[in-house]
């Protein structure tokens, strides 16, 4: 039979090859922060991860890691409700609780999973869910595997939202679903309006912050805070995959009820292993290092700030960002990935990305700004900016 499958998959990979769609991995043999190596012995400056806080090589959260090596060993062998539950785990998900503000928190293997498992234990045929049109992958997917009636608005659009939400009385519960950072844009979902609208239409909010978590906001409590509307959503999902320490494992924040019922119904959680000791560990760490100061925050914010600031000086068309993203709007395909390729001759590591990840002719390419990046690396990227984008034609 593989015969069959086989050529089946090689025509189809061919054809992904053939529209310039295939991935391909770029290998790192050096610890991910602001300058890595990669395995072409090449040194670079690194502008793509979503390493906002500059934690994933952090002295702090490696020594927490290996205490709790030592002391709680490497792997749980099982899910939460058998025996795969530590005091780490438990204060961790209580840690996570009181930064958001929430009342309860419920650890996943990732965010994907968190997605993955929010909807389906808490919504029937006879509810709504009203969805951001570029919600994450994982929402979608969430969204699909629950029978609760679908309304999809337009990308922030709050006249749109109003519509479904009219549209959506026919239920009998309502939840907003919203990405805190949309990860193309940059822009924040319009979580003051949102929760206006849902007041008015009787609907409940969950906030996607993975993106968000740690970076937007003042103390970096994410969108929540930075609307004033701390404690005031029914549910936060996020991920300890990017601005978090960058491990691994994800996360739904919320009401008693909602956590309690979750940890009874929610598949992935019941049905995957605990993520390992020492990554819970080193997650009530970076908690805890993230409640001493904004020292991270208040750098990365001033980061982001000089560098799309420098960027638009220098003649690049760049999207108005309220996160650590920002994209460098190039709108043509074919020059988004020459502009790339170019500056990673210049030592700057970035991806274009175009159709379908973005809009047909939108074209960019997407810097994420970290706190582990100097002055020096962001004047570095900025000169390489301006000396490729001259060569293309891209600015004068
Ligand atoms: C990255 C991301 C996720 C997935 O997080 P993982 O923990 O890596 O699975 C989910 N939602 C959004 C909005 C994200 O950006």
């Amino acid at each position: 039979m593989y015969n069959k499958l086989q050529e089946h998959l090689q025509k189809e990979l061919g054809n992904i090859k053939e529209a310039g769609l295939y991935k391909n991995e770029r290998i790192i043999v050096s610890a991910q922060d602001a300058e890595i190596k990669v395995s072409t012995g090449q040194t670079v400056l690194n502008f793509c991860a979503n390493n906002y806080l500059g934690l994933s090589n952090n002295p702090k959260l490696i020594q927490a890691a290996k205490d709790a090596m030592d002391s709680r060993g490497y792997g749980m062998s099982s899910v939460r409700f058998i025996c795969g539950t530590q005091d780490l785990h438990k204060e961790l998900e209580k840690k996570i609780a009181e930064f958001f503000g929430m009342e309860d928190t419920i650890l996943y293997a990732a965010c994907f999973d968190a997605n993955g498992g929010v909807f389906e234990p808490l919504l029937s045929e006879e509810d709504a869910i009203i969805s951001d049109a570029l919600n994450h992958a994982s929402i979608i997917d969430g969204v699909r595997l629950c029978k609760a009636v679908r309304y999809r608005y337009n990308n922030a659009d709050m006249a749109d939202l109003e519509e479904q939400l009219k549209a959506a009385q026919a239920q009998r519960f309502r939840l907003i679903v919203t990405d805190g950072v949309f990860s193309m844009d940059g822009n924040v979902a319009p979580l003051d309006k949102i929760y206006e609208l849902a007041n008015k239409y009787d609907a409940m909010i969950m906030v996607d912050e993975s993106h968000s978590a740690g970076v937007v906001g003042k103390t970096g409590r994410g969108v929540t805070e930075l609307y004033n509307l701390k404690g005031k959503c029914e549910i936060i999902t996020g991920t300890l995959g990017k601005a978090f320490g960058g491990a691994i494992g994800g996360f739904t924040t919320g009401k008693k009820e909602i956590i309690d019922m979750l940890r009874q119904r929610s598949r992935p959680y019941l049905f995957s292993n605990s993520i390992p000791p020492m990554v819970a560990a080193a997650g009530i760490k970076m908690v805890e290092m993230m409640s001493e100061t904004n020292e991270l925050q208040d750098k990365l914010h001033e980061n982001t700030a000089y560098f799309s600031q420098k960027m638009i000086e220098a003649g690049f068309d760049c999207k108005p960002t309220q996160s650590a993203i920002v994209a460098v709007m190039l709108y043509d395909a074919k020059l988004s990935q020459e502009l790339a390729a170019k500056l990673l001759d210049e030592g700057i590591y970035v991806i274009g990305f175009y159709y379908p990840v973005v809009p047909q002719g939108k074209a960019r390419i997407r810097v994420q700004v970290s706190a582990a990046h100097e002055r020096a690396h962001l004047d570095k990227c900025i000169a390489a900016f301006t000396k490729v984008g001259k060569e293309l034609g891209v600015i004068k």
